[in-house]
């Protein structure tokens, strides 16, 4: 059993030949709504890796929240600790794609309402977890409360320290694994045997007994890493809950994380099982 704690956002894309000026109105090219959110990916990448996955996080009293709901939903993804916040809006990106360059706004919204106090009204599914995972993008006071409780309790966790942020002495002796990637292990301090660093197409970093290894990428031909490092640690959790070595659970992060690559957008690239399996064999 796998809880992902996280956020769950819709990404506004509209795309245009170029931004429009100061007080300039453009015709864009074309429009898409897109689920997305750091928290809602990991948790799409472990369902979709065939895991019994609970989802904690918020969306807004909007239609977006219905979207959102529906899509962890048919995802297989348990959203009983999913409860919209009256009067708040969902998590969006609003994303400005053109040519030259992309332009992103986000707005945390419901997702800034998962507290500590929320989080508390389910500690019974926390309780039932062999793997917590969280990213940054819920309130840092959440990320240390729920990596506490874990470790008082002896649930293991997964903090993927994303987007980048200091993170406290406390929570980095507590998380069971980190997983930064190259651009957000600085300040990331804590021992190595915790760590798990991806490299991109380089593949992972980690150490076992003193000793620095790497787990080598596959080589595909990607289209867009968007989502690269979700899927890796969606799948790094499936690896680690089935009771797979470090190694073996890393290998498999990393076929997943391939194959996403392969396809355009976050949650579309993310593979199934079926597909990992199929890769591995190839
Ligand atoms: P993030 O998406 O968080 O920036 P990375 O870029 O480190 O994370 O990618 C995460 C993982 O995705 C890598 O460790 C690797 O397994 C896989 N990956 C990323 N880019 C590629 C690529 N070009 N080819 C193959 N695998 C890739």
């Amino acid at each position: 059993k796998i809880t992902v704690i996280g956020s769950v956002n819709l990404d506004m894309v509209t795309s245009t030949e170029r931004v429009p000026n100061q007080g300039e109105t453009l015709t864009g090219q074309s429009f898409e709504m897109i689920p997305g959110g750091k928290g809602a990916n990991q948790a799409v990448a472990a369902a979709r890796l065939g895991a019994d996955v609970h989802f904690i996080g918020r969306v807004g009293d909007d239609p977006f929240g219905e979207i959102l709901l529906k899509n962890l939903t048919e995802n297989g993804i348990h959203v009983d600790g999913v409860e919209p916040v009256t009067g708040e809006h969902s998590g969006i990106a609003t994303i400005i794609v053109s040519d030259r360059d992309n332009r992103i706004i986000y707005t945390p919204g419901a997702n800034n309402l998962v507290t500590p106090e929320y989080v508390e009204h389910f500690l019974p599914i926390i309780d039932q977890s062999d793997y917590v995972v969280l990213q940054l993008e819920i309130p840092m006071e959440t990320v240390e409360y729920v990596t506490g409780y874990c470790y008082e309790n002896g649930i293991k966790v997964i903090l993927n320290p994303a987007p980048i942020q200091p993170l406290s002495e406390t929570v980095q002796k507590q998380a069971t694994y980190i997983t930064p990637n190259e651009s957000e292990v600085v300040g990331v301090n804590a021992s190595t045997e915790q760590l798990i660093v991806t490299l991109g197409k380089d593949g992972v970093k980690y150490y076992q007994d003193g000793e620095e290894r790497i787990v080598p990428a596959y080589t595909v031909e990607a289209v867009d890493t968007t989502g690269a490092g979700d899927t890796f640690n969606g799948a790094l959790a499936v690896g680690l809950a089935k009771g797979w070595s470090l190694e073996k659970a890393i290998k498999y992060g990393n076929a997943a994380a391939a194959l996403s690559v392969q396809k355009f957008g976050a949650q579309d690239g993310i593979p199934t099982v079926a597909e990992v399996e199929q890769f591995l064999q190839a």
